[in-house]
């Protein structure tokens, strides 16, 4: 089984893109939605982030997200922290939900794929892109979110460009490009692909 990775920055288009697979009969894994789920449903992880960040961090035993967030994202110390607590606990909740599958292909959408060090174990990495003007846009749009906020978030990520160059594939998310014939190529490439994997 093929494991492919799926990243873009945020209001690149990753979820949009993840669902298409998802209608093809194509497992995915979101990281980003398991890395939220995880702090408040491992035992571990959420002692660990406790002890890093106080008592505060839980009320009733629930993630105070606002808290947590005016701590990291002030502070890119903070935040290396806290990623390094939640990172290896989303891989290992990637291997076990790999272990799970039997298709010939899985997705594993993170935006922060490429930054938690996990790209090395896929057999590659599709990037979706949109220029900065058209996430912002976006984002705002669907988050009904300030864009000094969202900027603020976009600085923790590597710069779009540099990340593209990373990706094997690209599938281009602009307004004018439709995503569904990128989507559809790619699916049976991999499909392809897959049949030469061992
Ligand atoms: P994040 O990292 O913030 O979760 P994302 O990369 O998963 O973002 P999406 O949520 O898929 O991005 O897309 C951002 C917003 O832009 C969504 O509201 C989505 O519906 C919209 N969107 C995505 N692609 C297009 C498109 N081609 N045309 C119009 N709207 C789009």
């Amino acid at each position: 089984m093929l494991k492919i990775g799926l990243t873009g920055g945020i209001g690149s288009g990753k979820s949009t893109v993840a669902k298409i697979f998802q209608t093809l009969g194509i497992p995915v894994f979101d990281a980003d939605t398991v890395a939220k789920s995880i702090m408040n449903e491992n035992a571990e992880l959420k002692l660990k982030i406790q002890q890093q960040f106080g008592d505060a961090t839980y009320k009733d035993d629930v993630l105070d997200r606002a808290y947590l967030a005016n701590i990291v994202f002030k502070d890119p110390y903070q935040l290396a922290i806290l990623n390094s607590l939640v990172h290896p606990a989303t891989i290992q909740a990637a291997e076990d939900w790999f272990q799970k599958q039997s298709v010939p292909y899985v997705i594993k959408e993170a935006a922060l794929l490429f930054e938690s060090g996990t790209a090395g174990n896929l057999d590659e990495v599709i990037g979706v892109y949109a220029p900065l003007t058209v996430r912002l846009a976006r984002v705002k749009k669907r988050d009904n979110a300030d864009i000094e906020a969202i900027k603020n978030r976009m600085k923790n990520q590597i710069e779009e460009e540099m990340k593209m160059k990373l990706c094997d594939r690209i599938i281009y998310n602009n307004d004018s490009e439709a995503i569904l014939p990128q989507v559809l190529q790619l699916h049976k490439y991999y499909l392809q692909k897959s049949q030469q994997h061992v």
